[in-house]
This record gives C-alpha cells, structure tokens and sequence, in this order.
C-alpha cells in the first residue's frame, strides 16, 4: 500500500502537498490539516456485489461489559467498559486523569492492562504508583510515542485493556506535523480505533484540555470515539467529577464524584455530605438545594451575602452559580416582590466549590438572597426546589423524585416544591407554592 501525507483544509477540502498557513482556496486560517492519503487507489479490486442481511435476523449478543470495580466510573460509563470501545478521558493538566488510569490499570490488573506513557518516564510512573500506594503487579508499561510501535506492541501483546497517557503525545512517522497537532491526534486516534474494533480490545485515551480550549484535544476526537468523559476538578477543591459528554452505551446524565487525596482518587458515594457543611442550624442568607445529575441528586448549600454598596456601580460576585442568571433573579425579586438589591453588593457562593447548573437551584439561591438582605435564616431541615420564571411563578423541574429521596435521605423533613406536584411516598413534608413569595413565606422568611 502506497500512501503520502496531504494537507486538507477543513473549511473547504483544499488539498496542498505542503503545509499553507491561509488556505488559498477559501481563504481560511489554520486550516490546513496534515492526513495520509493512498495513491495505489487504481489496483483496487473491481467493484463486487455483497449480499445484505435482513434486520431482523439479527439477533442481539449479550454485551459483557468490563467492570472496573470503580463504581463511580463504572456508572459514568453506563455500566462498565463495551469490548473494543474507545473511551477519551479529556480534563485540564494536572486534574488528576493519569492518576485515576493508573488506580484503574491496578483494579484491572487480572486483565493484563497496558499502560502506554507518553508523559512520563517508566521511572516517573513507577515513582507515582508508588507514592499513591497502587500495587504494581499485573501492569505492563511502556514509555513509547511512535503509534506504529505503539500499535504492534499491543498487537503481539494482546493485552485486556490499554491505556494512552497521553494522545497527544504520540505520532505518525509517515506524517511530518508535531504530536499534539490536529492532523497527528487524528491519525493516531484513527490507528488504535481500528485495533480496538477488530481486537475487542478497549483503548482509554487521555487528552489533554488545551488553554486554546479544547484545540488538537478531546473535541477533534469526538465523532471518532464511542465515549468520551471530561474529569473536571475547581481550583483548590479536592473533589473531582467525571462527567459523560458522549456515550455511545449509556447517558450522558450521569457523574462520578471523587476525592482527591494523597493516595489518590477515592470514590465519594455519598457527594451530598462533600458539599453540605454541617447545618445544625441555618446561618442567615443560606439555603439548601437539591440539584438533579444523572440518576440522582446533590444537596449543595447556596450562600449568599448582601451588604450595602459604597459609591459607584453595586458588585455582583457570584462563585458556582452562573452570573446572568443571578441578574435574572435578582430582578424578579426587586420587580415581582418589591425588594431593593440595587443599592446593595450582592455576593452568591456554593458551598464546597460545586457548579450549579441546575435550574431547580433557582428558588434557593432566591431564598439564600433574601435571607442575606433581610438578616433571617430559613427554617431547619427545610429544601427547596424548583425554578423560578420571569414572573417570579415556580415552576416544575426534572427528576423531583430523586431530589426529594436526596433530601430525606439526609434527614430533611419538609421541601417547598412547585404547586401541582403529585409524588407519594417520598417520606418528606411537601409544602406546595405557586410562587416564589409563597415559597418564601414557607421557608420562613
Ligand atoms: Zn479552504
């Protein structure tokens, strides 16, 4: 087979034998991507009628699914890891991806995993594993970053599983770009892709978020792989959160949680205790959700602090919750329920360093605010839960259920929810409101 390296503009389809910074074509910048192209096109054989099968005869293998034993990456997964699936796991340097490969290589190590390094010395890694106490036996390691060599080695080995630490660090001879280039992460995904497929042989690749956002990263690889996870940790918070981003073989819902510590990852299976501070009795301009990810649900405590403002324009801070949305709040108190933030600096914190995403936080941060402005705590063992409209109505959110099991789980006794809401059996005092100053009214403030 005879090929030779091409670059192809991704806006256009230009083809240039030589790299071009402006494609002369369309005119587009960058855009010109290094991809190995056959010539020996003409002694392909002659065109052949293939008999197709019907669809219902097919009939559904069984999927056995790789349990890694981690339960929290398990579920992100969808249960396990799919036979020569291809999995990215994308996160900010430093997050904490090799470690959380590594322990994975000690849980699997009956499976005979390879761990290919790219990053780090075999000396590093055996340092590493050692400092965070992962036994080293059954772990095959090889500090290798040319893909052709990579791609043999896992041939002739056939390990159980591999991991690739990192895709950006290897690369294709037969192509001139750097590692870590679109056109490099692309051929180098592309050749253990097709091992995978053919072996049943799962690949967990690691990729890097790049400062440029997620350029030559995990997002060139999406439409190549079958999942693709990002790890995600805040600043100097010690947990950690798997997050599905595209999962062939399962939701996109669902979250991990882990600690970081100084043996490494440890799973959280109960994250509602990480992120709730011990609220004996609630301190004023706090309030509690519960925030909906995946098949279940978080309790976070919103904080809120609000204090006249000096000269000039009031502040608004806000620290896990997104700052739009707490303008939109904001204005429905003061429009709605005639309340005066304008004069005020308002500050808005979750507690642990979680990031609130979830509309049905809306009703608590509403409440943490006024609680704040009016110097009042909510009652004790009280959620609430629902978001709030432009015309401060409250309205319904996804997977109460789950919220509410959260909250009696964890010795809540009452949730202000929504009115119309009909759920039985969740062992909590369910306290109706339509709206938002009725809500408040119900939490006590
Ligand atoms: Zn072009």
């Amino acid at each position: 087979m005879k090929t030779r390296s091409v670059f192809v503009c991704q806006e256009c389809g230009y083809r240039s034998l030589k790299w071009l910074g402006k494609c002369p074509s369309c005119g587009a910048w960058g855009a010109l991507v290094e991809e190995i192209e056959r010539t020996d096109r003409n002694e392909k054989p002659p065109n052949a009628a293939i008999q197709p099968v019907l669809l219902d005869s097919l009939e559904q293998a069984p999927v056995e699914r790789l349990r890694t034993g981690i339960e929290e990456f398990d579920r992100v997964m969808g249960g396990g890891i799919v036979p020569g699936s291809v999995i990215v796991i994308g996160g900010d340097p430093g997050v904490g991806k090799s470690t959380l490969m590594l322990q994975l290589c000690a849980r699997l190590s009956e499976r005979c995993p390879l761990y290919v390094t790219g990053e780090e010395s075999l000396e590093q890694l055996r340092y590493r594993a050692d400092r965070l106490g992962i036994e080293r036996r059954g772990i095959a390691v090889l500090a290798e970053q040319a893909v052709e060599d990579v791609a043999a080695t896992i041939e002739a080995s056939q390990p159980g599983v591999v991991v690739v630490d990192s895709i950006q660090t290897l690369y294709g001879r037969e192509l001139e770009s750097l590692p870590g280039s679109i056109g490099q992460v692309r051929y180098c995904a592309a050749q253990l892709v097709q091992i995978a497929k053919r072996t049943g042989i799962p690949m967990l690749l690691v990729g890097h978020v790049t400062k440029e956002g997620m350029l030559a990263g995990p997002k060139v690889l999406e439409h190549m792989v079958d999942v693709v996870v990002q790890f995600e940790g805040e600043g100097n918070y010690a947990y950690r959160i798997l997050r599905a981003i595209k999962n062939r073989y399962g939701s996109t819902n669902e979250i991990g949680v882990f600690e970081m510590s100084e043996h490494g990852l440890i799973e959280v299976r109960n994250p509602s205790a990480l992120f709730l501070s011990d609220r004996s009795t609630p301190a004023a301009g706090t309030a509690v959700a519960a925030v909906a990810e995946g098949s279940r649900a978080l309790l976070v405590e919103i904080q809120s602090l609000v204090m006249q403002s000096g000269y000039g324009v009031s502040q608004r801070v806000t620290t896990g919750f997104d700052y739009k949305r707490l303008q939109m709040l904001l204005a429905v108190l003061e429009r709605r329920l005639g309340l005066d933030f304008l004069h005020s600096d308002v500050f808005v914190n979750v507690a642990g360093g979680f990031v609130v995403r979830d509309p049905g936080a809306d009703v608590s941060v509403c409440a943490a605010l006024v609680g704040a402005l009016r110097n009042r705590a909510i009652q004790e063992r009280v959620v609430a839960i629902g978001e709030v409209g432009l015309t401060g109505e409250l309205r319904q959110v996804a997977a109460m259920d789950i919220r509410l099991n959260e909250a009696a789980k964890l010795g809540f006794e009452a949730a202000v929810v929504p009115a119309l809401l009909s759920i039985a059996g969740v062992g909590i005092e369910l306290r109706p409101a339509t709206h938002l100053s009725e809500a408040l009214g119900l939490l006590g403030l």
